[in-house]
């Protein structure tokens, strides 16, 4: 293996308010015939026909309103890749409007419009081979970073696990703060501390550098800026989280995340938790690894007065705690960045299962 990353970033990336306007322009020249571009829309626009009137439909393309009730599943992905490919038989490309759950869709279908067989075969790192169709992803809620990233995390039958590699970055990104409005203060915050704890975990790893330091400092205070000092959210808030997302996203993309993501991928897999909200109950209680950063995130809470659940484990079988503990300490980049060689003398089985009875 080469000894350091040569990775692959978004080819275009446009910013501002108001910027959702120029869809049309950005998309015309990827346009291939008369086959058509696919929106994949978060389905709280499923009622806003103002905002979809501004989506830039043309000839064939069609609106695919994606249900956000449950985080992607491989099971969906190729489903909706059968229906296009029934539909359509091709398409120019798959446009990505929503949170991480819709930009995970988005670049999980466009991969499989033209990878054979199930999007089960390619959970893992490097095992997509062709590139997909053309894929944009525009956020409307910040804070996971899916806009940057080379992966799409996906639940399958067997594992939580992402289609990682080069071909899974966005061609485009359209960074619009104004798409954020209306996202409720609750679900702002629990998405927006994923990318806070994305920052506490790569500036407290051993995995790093100054590439993810100089990223990671700037979206920690970005978060700090908007979360800790100021006093009513306003439109500069928003503009400040979309770029946190965006370099907490760039942060992690050159080491790793840490013992919060190991332990809520473990929750996610056998209670089904979401990733910002389980971020959220672990990172609640994780002094003992990130003090500074739990102190401050103890303080945002208190200051939004956001409600962490408690006592989500409490009754779970011997056989669920197990099962977590398993998917969690297989996460094991996460844990070596976290503690460093050594880890699994200090994350044991016994201390793991300690740490989830809390949550
Ligand atoms: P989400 O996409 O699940 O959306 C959360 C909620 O916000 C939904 O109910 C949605 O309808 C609502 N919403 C979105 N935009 C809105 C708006 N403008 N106004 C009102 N409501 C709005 O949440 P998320 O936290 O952005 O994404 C979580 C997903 O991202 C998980 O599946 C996780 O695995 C994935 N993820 C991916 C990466 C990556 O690198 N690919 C990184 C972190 C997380
Ligand atoms: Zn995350």
């Amino acid at each position: 293996m080469a000894q350091f990353r040569n990775f692959r970033m978004v080819n275009y990336v446009v910013y501002g308010r108001g910027s959702f306007n120029q869809l049309d322009e950005i998309l015309a020249p990827q346009r291939k015939g008369d086959a058509p571009m696919i929106f994949f829309v978060d389905e709280y626009f499923q009622d806003q026909q103002e905002f979809l009137s501004r989506i830039p439909l043309r000839g064939k393309d069609k609106i695919v309103i994606i249900d956000v009730t449950y985080e992607p599943k491989t099971s969906g992905v190729d489903k909706l890749r059968d229906d296009l490919k029934a539909e359509f038989g091709t398409v120019s490309g798959i446009i990505g409007i929503g949170g991480g759950s819709v930009m995970d869709t988005a670049k999980a279908v466009a991969l499989m419009m033209t990878n054979p067989g199930s999007s089960v075969d390619y959970q893992g790192w490097d095992l997509v081979k062709v590139p997909g169709v053309y894929k944009a992803g525009i956020p409307t809620i910040a804070g996971t970073g899916a806009e940057v990233s080379r992966t799409c995390v996906l639940t399958g039958p067997t594992r939580k696990l992402g289609m990682n590699s080069d071909f899974t970055t966005f061609d485009q990104i359209v960074l619009d703060p104004e798409l954020c409005k209306t996202v409720p203060a609750n679900q702002r915050f629990y998405t927006a501390m994923d990318c806070f704890i994305h920052c506490v975990e790569s500036l407290n790893g051993t995995y790093l550098n100054a590439f993810s330091q100089s990223y990671g400092e700037k979206a920690q205070v970005l978060c700090e800026e908007v979360f800790l000092d100021k006093d009513v959210w306003d439109d500069e808030c928003d503009e400040k989280l979309v770029m946190a997302s965006y370099a907490g996203g760039m942060s992690i993309a050159y080491s790793q995340v840490g013992v919060a993501h190991a332990v809520s991928y473990g929750l996610a897999y056998v209670l089904g938790t979401k990733h910002g909200i389980g971020n959220c109950i672990v990172f609640d209680k994780l002094e003992e690894y990130y003090p500074e950063g739990v102190e401050k995130f103890k303080r945002m809470v208190e200051k939004h007065k956001i409600e962490i659940p408690q006592g989500i484990t409490k009754g779970l079988t011997e056989e669920q705690f197990e099962s977590m503990i398993s998917v969690s300490l297989g996460m094991k980049p996460l844990w070596e960045n976290a503690l460093g060689k050594d880890w699994e003398s200090i994350m044991t089985r016994e201390k793991l299962r300690a740490l989830y009875e809390r949550l």
